[in-house]
């Protein structure tokens, strides 16, 4: 079928040469045709009438050829947007009463992290108002440095934050920020007090443990000390059970003091960073260093520090860190193999990477290796003295400043551990 453009355009020409035909019977063709002409105008102007009568007062016109046509495919296209608005406001209503009972905090945030939605939770949990907050920035409401710190990293951390709720001090927030739509924000807060008080017990619980633990201990390791050095026992048969003794209560001393170290980094690590002190960074990796030299003649050590740069932190929190990636280096490499430790800055960031020919360690330790007690071969650690927290403690640290820890490894060639600070 042609298009009904073309089928008016005949209709009309037809119509033309008909009355012009008749016009020429009574020798008044020009009048025939201007009447023919007006007619045909008025005949448009009176369905442009119909039209927006038909918009104003929803009557909807009848008529034939190209109007007929025109009002029959708006009426359709009428029918349809309505059938689609009925159906959206239903799945609008649904999302609505859906967010509505939701447990979790959701609020849409624009590009400048300003309040566009928000559910009901979120009235609960972030304590906001409708329509007050609407088009406030979420950092005057959440008002929280680490927040803000949160925000300005969100397109590369995936993870949330922990919280303590605004003006409501006994709730614990885990709040996630996730861009979405290219320009917006959807943050989702959901209220971890349970698992946080348990986490909080636990936490208790083993520095309270540990506590205890270490006064009877330093009795028995004091009476073990006093007895070897009384030559009357000590010649005796009891020689080697109290060098026994000594040596695994100095083991068990250690773990107590690894434990208790690793809850005071954990009770500190949701606090808000108190670190800014410049850390000498260099002074600590040459001493450990020279440490490493006394302790271990058997491998070759080398040591490559920029001096200038510093970090801002806690020395000794880092100390600890370093040297337990350096001694790890020295107990798990053979006699006669390299150990390289270096402190350098790059356009990342800065560096500590300690570099060794050792055992290596195999992708599937990999994701479990900073879990407290895991060992790939516990006979073997426990014989070169290790605690199994030593990798627990270089994570927390490293991320108490703000850093991650890196490692690459290779059975058999050896491993690189890296402590990469961003700031
Ligand atoms: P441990 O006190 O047992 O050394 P860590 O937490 O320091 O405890 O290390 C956990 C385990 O990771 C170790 O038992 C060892 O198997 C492995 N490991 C740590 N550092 C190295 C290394 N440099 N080379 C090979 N394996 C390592």
């Amino acid at each position: 079928m042609s298009p009904i453009w073309l089928q008016e355009f005949w209709r009309l020409f037809m119509l033309m040469l008909s009355m012009g035909f008749i016009g020429l019977l009574f020798g008044q063709t020009l009048l025939f045709l201007l009447i023919t002409t007006l007619s045909y105008i008025a005949w448009h102007l009176y369905n442009i009438y119909r039209l927006e009568n038909w918009f104003l007062n929803n009557k909807l016109p009848e008529s034939r050829g190209i109007w007929g046509e025109v009002f029959y495919q708006l009426y359709r296209r009428q029918q349809r947007h309505r059938k689609r608005k009925r159906r959206l406001s239903i799945i609008l209503k649904r999302f609505k009463r859906s967010t509505a009972a939701m447990p979790d905090a959701a609020v849409v945030l624009n590009k400048k992290f300003q309040i566009e939605w928000f559910n009901k939770a979120a009235k609960k949990l972030l304590g906001l108002k409708a329509p007050q907050d609407r088009n406030k920035l979420i950092t005057n409401l959440i008002r929280n440095p680490a927040f803000a710190t949160y925000l300005k990293t969100i397109d590369d951390d995936k993870k949330g934050i922990k919280l303590v709720a605004p003006n409501k001090p006994e709730i614990m927030l885990n709040i996630c920020v996730t861009p979405y739509a290219g320009n917006q924000y959807l943050l989702m807060a959901n209220d971890i007090s349970p698992l946080h008080r348990l986490e909080q017990s636990r936490r208790d619980f083993i520095a309270n443990i540990s506590h205890e633990l270490r006064t009877p201990l330093t009795v028995i390791q004091g009476f073990i000390e006093t007895m070897r050095d009384n030559e009357e026992i000590a010649m005796k048969q009891w020689q080697r059970p109290l060098l026994l003794m000594d040596q695994q209560s100095a083991r068990m001393r250690n773990i107590i003091d690894d434990l208790l170290f690793l809850s005071r980094l954990e009770c500190c690590e949701t606090l808000e960073n108190t670190h800014n002190k410049a850390v000498n960074v260099a002074e600590i990796i040459t001493s450990i260093y020279e440490q490493a030299q006394l302790l271990s003649t058997e491998h070759n050590l080398t040591l490559e520090i920029d001096q200038n740069v510093t970090l801002n932190g806690d020395a000794k929190e880092l100390r600890s860190a370093f040297s337990n990636l350096v001694f790890n280096a020295i107990r798990y490499t053979p006699a006669g193999g390299d150990i390289k430790m270096r402190w350098y800055q790059d356009a990342e960031g800065k560096h500590f990477a300690v570099h060794d020919t050792g055992d290596g360690i195999a992708p599937e330790h990999l994701p479990r290796i900073t879990e407290r007690f895991y060992r790939i071969d516990v006979g073997r650690s426990r014989d070169k003295g290790g605690t199994g927290l030593g990798l627990a403690i270089v994570k927390h640290v490293i991320n108490h400043h703000d850093g991650k820890l890196r490692i690459e490894s290779i059975v058999g060639k050896g491993s690189v551990f890296y402590c990469d600070f961003s700031r």
